[in-house]
This record gives C-alpha cells, structure tokens and sequence, in this order.
C-alpha cells in the first residue's frame, strides 16, 4: 500500500485512542514504516524523533536488535499457551529477576497484558485480602486529585484526571480523593527544595478518619505523568508508607510509566527508599515490544489467598494473555540489557543535558515553569508567567506544539499545555539536544 492508501483505509475503518477524530480532516495519521532506534520513519521517508518513547513505553529505542532476537527466538519455540496450570522459564525468569531488582519484601509476580490492567488487579487484589483477611469494610480506594492509573472502569475509578472521567461519573465505583501535591502551584508556598511534603495533611486526616473503610492507597511515585508530569518530592512518598503502616492500609505504587529507569533509578521508590504492598509494572517492561504487565505483591498478602481450593480464597482473576511468553521472553531480555548495558549509569550525562537546558527554556516569556525528574523533562506554557496564568484549554497550545514539532521532525505529544520530553533511555546526546532545540523552537512559534 502507497501512503495514501493507507491513510484512506484508516480513515474508512480505523478508530484511533485517546484522538478526536475529526483530527484527522486537517493533520491525518501518519504511517509510520519502521523504527531506527530513537528514530520513527513514516512511509513518505521523513524522520521523527521519538521524543515521547512513543507513549513511555519504549526504552531502548526502536527495532532494537537483541529484543528482535529475543522474540525471534520465543516465537519459533511457542508463542503462547494458557498460564493457568502451565508455565513457561521466560515467565519464570523474569518473575524471579524482577523481584531481585524490587524492594526485598515484593516476592510474588502475577501477570496482565496491560497497564490498566495491571491496576485492576492490584485493586481487586487488595479488596479480596482484606475481605478474607477479617476487615471487610475496607472497600475503598484513596487516590488523589490528577491521578492516572488507566482508562477500565476500575482503573478510572481511581483517576482524578477530569478529561478523561468526567463523562463516565456515574459508572465509577465509590472512592476517596485528597488533594494531592501541585509543586508548581505549591499552595504553601514551598519549592520542591525546601518541601516537607505539607500538603500531605489533607491525606493523613482523611486516612486517620475513614481507615476502616479504606482497602488502598494508590499513587503515581514522583510523577504524576498523564497529569502534565507534575513532579513532587520523595518525601511525600515516605510520609505516605508510614501512614500505611500506622493505620493498615496497602500502598499500591503504580510505577507503570516511571518504572523501569525513567526516573534516573530503576523504580522511583527507591529515590524515597520505600516499599509499597503492591506495585504495578508495565510500559517499559518489555522495552516497548509487547503488551504486558506485572503486578508485584508480599508474600504476607499471597498466603492471605493460598488455601484448599473449598474455601474460594484463590485469585480467580484471568487474562487470556496472561504471562505471554514472547512477551516474557522479551522483558528478560530488557533486564539482561539493563544489567549488562549499564544503562542506569549511562544515563547521568543525558541528565545533566537536560537540566543544562533548563534556563533556556526558563527564560521564555511563556514557559510557567521546566521541572524534571531523572529523564523526564516538561514545560509547562503559561498564558502569563508571573501569575502562572494558564492558556485557555481551548487554545490547544499544546496539539499546535505537537504539530510544529512534526514538521520539524519530532514526535512530542504535549499534555495540555505540557511539552514534556521522555525519550527513550539510549537517546544519544546529539539527538536529544535535537530534541529539545525541536520543542524550544516549537514552544516560541505557538506561544505569543
Ligand atoms: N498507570 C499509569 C501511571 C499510566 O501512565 C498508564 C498509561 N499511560 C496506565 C496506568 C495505563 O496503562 P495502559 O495504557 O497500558 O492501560
């Protein structure tokens, strides 16, 4: 099929996520033909800069050739099969190394296909325990205001992002909600430097009111990414364990988009050194190569479901592809590169040119604000800077960034008026500083 083509049939039959369609009466989908590590190449031969991991999912960069091996490899052995009373050594493998790599007390991996659903089955997860474990009226959930934790029913329940739930109010399962952290806004007039994590009041009186009705706590660790990467201070995170352990209550890490390196650290609890009851994994497992996700667990909440088969205590939760072996396959392979590739020690000089970006970007007369954590670099464009005065959403600032960024030869996918960057890990210095002169140019032509 020619580029044309192609567009046409998309057009005819092809609804896109998270996508106005009608998009696509002025810019269309853009086929893409094939990957080159940071690079995607349309069919047309013009080069983008991934610049965004294509939805922080990819770590290595594109046709990555020990991934390609790696699957190559699975797939001439066997595909797929049921994970229920069979198991594969991929799957085995990677159970095993991603609890060496996460905090001591995660012992027990149980698989989903994806991130949303890798969220669903933590929470079912943390429910079921309490209801076996003696505390049945821990129903509920807390999550905080701007949340992202997937788009499934469950998942969404939990979200505090509005554009994306608003609609689906009366479907969501009853929760609670504070007020979580707003660095950028900081209503007590902090800085991250000088942060103690005040606005965490609002979460330990609700949770000293209401723990018995409370099963969980959900968070994103240090970035709240669909949110615009609003980034908060570790100590937020160690207020938030001991608050756990004092009134019972599991901390559920969804590390789904910061896991895996993003944050300059592995997992970004480490960056507060603590553990969570339950942490979802998913994205950058598998490098970007195959859908899959992990949801990691103690062993104390394991034995809470492990019985004779008469007391109906197990997990009766199941994926199809639950534990795909190819995926699994991959994701170890992921490791191995992490392991052997040094990447986290790489990855100080990429850091370091981003932050030697940042007063440039600062210096624009519409950037509110540049904030970073470990890869993970925004803008935040503001309609007037002094009183941190947002653009009217309406204005779209960021899609007009998006498509002046495209031309240029960048993939960045702003969140509203959020220019972020998170390429993939192995992002060449050069490309990167490319990156970023892409989004700054961009940034100056859409902002007045
Ligand atoms: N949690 C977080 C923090 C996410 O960023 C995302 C995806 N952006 C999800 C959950 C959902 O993952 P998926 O898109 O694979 O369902």
């Amino acid at each position: 099929m020619d580029t044309k083509e192609i567009i046409d049939l998309d057009r005819r039959h092809v609804w896109h996520p998270c996508t106005q369609e009608k998009d696509h009466e002025s810019l269309p989908p853009i086929p893409i033909d094939r990957g080159e590590g940071v690079y995607l190449i349309d069919t047309e031969g013009n080069r983008y800069i991934d610049g965004v991991s294509s939805w922080w999912v990819n770590v290595f960069g594109h046709s990555h050739p020990r991934l390609n091996r790696a699957l190559q490899k699975q797939a001439s052995r066997v595909a797929h099969h049921i994970f229920a009373g069979f198991t594969h050594e991929p799957g085995v493998e990677l159970a095993a190394r991603l609890c060496a790599k996460a905090p001591a007390k995660l012992e027990k991996v149980f698989y989903t296909d994806n991130g949303s659903a890798a969220v669903e089955a933590a929470l079912k997860m943390s429910f079921q325990y309490w209801q076996q474990a003696g505390e049945p009226g821990k129903t509920r959930f807390l999550s905080i205001t701007e949340a992202y934790h997937g788009e499934t029913v469950g998942a969404l329940s939990v979200g505090g992002c509005d554009l994306y739930r608003e609609v689906y109010r009366p479907l969501l399962l009853e929760g609670f909600q504070v007020q979580g952290p707003d660095c950028f806004r900081c209503p007590h007039g902090q800085s991250r430097e000088s942060c103690d994590a005040q606005c965490f009041d609002a979460m330990e009186s609700l949770v000293a009111a209401e723990h018995g009705r409370i099963a969980g706590i959900i968070i994103e660790p240090l970035i709240q990414g669909a949110a615009g990467m609003r980034i908060f201070p570790p100590v937020y995170l160690r207020k938030l364990r001991a608050l756990c352990d004092r009134y019972g209550v599991h901390y559920i890490a969804d590390e789904i988009a910061v896991g895996f390196g993003r944050t300059g650290k592995m997992f970004a609890n480490e960056h507060a050194a603590v553990a969570p009851d339950i942490m979802c994994l998913s994205k950058g497992i598998t490098g970007g190569y195959m859908p899959l996700a992990a949801v990691l667990t103690t062993d104390e909440i394991y034995q809470v479901f492990y019985d004779d088969y008469q007391s109906l205590k197990a997990f009766l939760h199941s994926h199809s592809y639950s534990g795909n072996p190819l995926a699994c396959a991959v994701a170890v392979e992921v490791l191995n590169i992490f392991d052997e590739e040094n990447i986290l020690e790489g990855l100080t000089p990429k850091m370091d040119l981003l932050e030697a970006n940042r007063e440039r970007f600062e210096a624009l007369p519409h950037a509110g604000e540049f904030r970073r954590c470990g890869m993970v670099a925004a803008v935040e464009m503001v309609q007037e800077k002094k009183g941190k005065t947002p653009y009217p959403w309406q204005e779209r600032r960021g899609y007009q960034a998006f498509q002046a960024a495209l031309k240029k030869g960048a993939l960045l996918r702003p969140l509203g008026n959020v220019v972020y960057f998170m390429p993939p890990l192995t992002i060449p210095e050069e490309d990167l500083q490319r990156l970023l002169d892409i989004a700054y140019e961009a940034i100056v032509e859409v902002t007045d």
